[in-house]
């Protein structure tokens, strides 16, 4: 069956070489119970290896029923081993975190054994061997003597017409070691069997052959007795594991050791979590490191406007696909800003030369430091400088901001609106006043910031010059920020500073007009007004043109009509990416897009490309760098599984499937670790403010990426492993020759 021809075998030592088997020439048949005597170090177990396939060699020939060998890839002696080939070993080789029955069934799993019949097969093995009691113990809780039985079982569920056995008994009592020799006996019919042992006494009533070596040569080599003639028929099938099964296994060796599990899950979730940790700082640092973001704004600011001065529509905004972090304010959110404003205190008062009109909704409950978000439009979020200017200790006292609209020089009590600070927030600039949303759907608000900032309000008035009785007509414009409404005023009243009159002395007043300009199609003006509610005030007052509040009415609807129809649009981008694709977008035939701030200059959207890459750079340099390192840890901590590895290939299991194996035990931990870290992120997410501020620009396809990379660098890992670890023979993987990494 078996025919060595002059086969040598030595091994590469740090001092040279040194010789484990010389010239050996032997020829084994089925049927003889084959016995190998000699010392220590003479070469019987460097002879089984080589003729199980288990170790290489460097000359001669090996003969497997008359087939020459010096062809074979290494698919075919794996499928040599698989088929031909049970092994017991002196150090049992048992898988110690399976269970006995574990251990036996497994062989029948890797073969591909019929499913349904797996359990009957593998419990009759266990009975042969006596271990029927035990059949659910784990391995490691067995003696010596029965983990060897265990062996024996687990190879004869191979079913195969080669056992070897070195040295079985080499660590085992007396009584054990007839035990195990006789069970070897037992088995041994229709196979060929071959054992060695130093103590050939042990063995000689069963052996019908007994060979000793010495040196690494066979030194004697002669028949005892006469071999059982055998007709067993050798056409095996190809072992073909299914993947079911090796499915079946990664769970099993994942979920038999979980203090392993437990700890390499460990691992890779700090290996993943301080990865997504920093691929949220670094990913979110893209407009960051632009500009002083953190100290002027939270986010980019764009003015649009019609360039015809007409309305927007909503729509043309709302589809340029901006994300959701964006926001979009329509048209009212710069009411206080353009002209001079005060903030006062209760007995203090900022001046401001703007404000900032911010919407609340762009801060989360994190960035309010002190106090709460608005619940009404009455209630406002100071940023923090403006605050401690206001020498406060705490919310809840009342601020009046002046409206643009309003005299800033000499304004009047009337003409400040107050509002409830209750809270306060580091985001936003020096200027800013985050506002509860309502205020940025009021329509009179809105129509009182319209008319602050593009209206054109003339007077137009009839004047008759007393002389000639001559009517003229004459258009005066009004200062836009000195228009106010004034509910005081009777219906359809206003009021005219006498001091904005040609020559009020020259003039008699009839009527006057009032008209609104373009932006209400010129289709809104006063009727005109007789000296009935026509009033002037004197030279020195607050206003130069005061409306009675009941025009606020038909006002609004000539401006918005049936809808609310924005003249003007700011839209908060929250980086330079955004920007650009809103620019790109909007149709700006039609739309002006004032920059409110300079960063979004096209230097800059070319440099945040720059930042881009760089950072992508970075965190994949950095990936690798961590995994890698992670690579070496986790290498070692499977080192300890090298002999599961090779009990696995011992009982037939291909190189593949075991690699398959192993990659998806490594895929399953590595989405346990990431399903843990994405957890942690979101815990952090709420306990960690700066977290929570880099977190807010990361979208769904930032989480996929950071998912896909980590999951890719992860089975990089197992991939590398498995290079290293398969490709070793399988003695080499067994006696622990894979390199240690440190
Ligand atoms: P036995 O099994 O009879 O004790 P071995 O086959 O293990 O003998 O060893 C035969 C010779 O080969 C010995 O001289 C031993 O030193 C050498 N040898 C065995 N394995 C290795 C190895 N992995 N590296 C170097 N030398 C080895
Ligand atoms: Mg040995």
């Amino acid at each position: 069956m078996l025919e060595l021809i002059n086969i040598s075998k030595y091994y590469k030592t740090e001092n040279g070489v040194s010789l484990g088997i010389n010239k050996v020439n032997l020829k084994l048949e089925l049927g003889e119970f084959v016995v190998i005597t000699g010392e220590s170090g003479s070469g019987k177990s460097t002879l089984l290896n080589v003729l199980s396939a288990l170790d290489t060699y460097e000359d001669g020939d090996l003969l497997i029923f008359g087939e020459e060998t010096f062809h074979f890839t290494s698919d075919d002696w794996e499928n040599y081993r698989a088929q031909y080939i049970g092994f017991i070993f002196q150090k049992y080789n048992v898988i110690e975190s399976y269970t006995v029955y574990q251990n036996v069934v497994l062989a029948l799993e890797v073969q591909g054994y019929q499913e349904d019949l797996r359990k009957e097969r593998a419990l009759e093995l266990i009975e042969k061997v006596g271990l029927t009691h035990r059949k659910n113990q784990r391995a490691s809780k067995l003696s010596g003597g029965e983990k060897q039985r265990l062996v024996i079982a687990r190879s004869l569920a191979k079913d195969c017409p080669l056992i070897i056995a070195d040295e079985p008994t080499g660590n085992l009592d007396s009584e054990s070691s007839k035990g195990i020799i006789d069970l070897l006996h037992d088995i041994s019919k229709d196979k060929l069997v071959i054992v060695s042992t130093h103590d050939y006494d042990e063995v000689s009533h069963y052996a019908t052959r007994k060979i000793r070596m010495k040196d690494g040569t066979i030194v004697e080599d002669y028949y005892v007795s006469k071999p059982k003639t055998t007709t067993n028929k050798l056409v095996k099938e190809p072992i073909q594991t299914k993947f079911k099964d090796i499915l079946r296994f990664s769970f099993r060796n994942l979920f038999s050791t979980p203090k392993r599990l437990l700890f390499t899950t460990l691992l890779l979730f700090l290996t993943v979590s301080v990865f997504s940790v920093t691929y949220a700082f670094l990913m979110s640092g893209q407009d960051v490191i632009l500009g002083d973001l953190k100290n002027e704004t939270s986010s980019m600011k764009m003015n649009i406007y019609d360039k015809q001065g007409d309305f927007i529509d909503i729509n043309d905004i709302n589809d340029t696909g901006l994300s959701r972090s964006s926001t979009i304010y329509f048209e009212n959110d710069s009411y206080y800003s353009s002209y001079g404003t005060v903030i006062t205190g209760d007995n203090h008062a900022t001046p401001r030369n703007s404000i900032v009109m911010e919407n609340s909704l762009s801060l989360n409950e994190k960035d309010i430091h002190i106090g709460r978000a608005p619940e009404n439009s009455n209630e406002v979020i100071l940023n923090t400088r403006i605050y401690d200017t206001l020498k406060k200790t705490n919310v809840g006292f009342n601020i009046a901001l002046l409206p643009a609209s309003a005299n800033t020089f000499n304004p009047r009590p009337s003409h400040f609106k107050s509002y409830k600070v209750v809270g306060v927030t580091d985001l936003g600039s020096l200027n800013s006043i985050f506002f509860h949303d309502d205020i940025f759907q009021d329509e009179e608000f809105a129509l009182l910031s319209a008319l602050k900032k593009s209206i054109d309000i003339n007077i137009q008035v009839t004047v008759r010059e007393r002389s000639s009785q001559i009517t003229s007509v004459k258009t005066i414009t009004v200062d836009k920020a000195k228009v106010r409404f004034d509910s005081s005023l009777e219906k359809n009243s206003i009021m005219i500073n006498s001091n904005i009159l040609p020559d009020p002395t020259f003039v008699s007043w009839r009527a006057a007009k009032v008209d609104f300009g373009p932006r209400f199609d010129n289709s809104f003006s006063t009727e005109s007004l007789s000296y009935d509610n026509l009033f002037f005030t004197t030279p020195n007052a607050y206003d130069d043109l005061v409306l009675s509040t009941s025009y606020l009415e038909p006002l609004l609807d000539a401006f918005f009509g049936d809808n609310y129809q924005p003249s003007g649009a700011t839209v908060f981008v929250r980086d330079l990416k955004e920007a650009r694709n809103f620019i790109n977008n909007i149709d700006r035939s039609k739309y002006r897009i004032l920059y409110a701030n300079e960063q979004l200059s096209d230097d800059l959207l070319f440099s945040q490309v720059e930042y881009t890459i760089i950072a992508v750079f970075l965190l994949v340099l950095f990936g690798v760098l961590l995994f890698s390192a992670l690579g070496v840890v986790l290498r070692n901590i499977n080192l300890s599984r090298n002999n599961d590895f090779a009990i696995f290939r011992s009982v037939g299991a291909s190189k593949k499937s075991l690699q398959t194996q192993f990659l998806i035990e490594q895929i399953i931990i590595t989405l346990i670790a990431v399903t843990l870290s994405l957890v942690l992120l979101l815990v952090l997410n709420v306990t960690v403010y700066q977290l929570n501020i880099a977190m807010r620009y990361l979208s769904w396809y930032h989480y996929l990426i950071l998912i896909l990379f980590v999951t890719f660098l992860s089975i990089r890992n197992a991939i590398n492993y498995n290079k290293k670890i398969f490709n070793l023979s399988v003695i080499s993987t067994l006696e622990g020759k894979m390199e240690v990494y440190a």
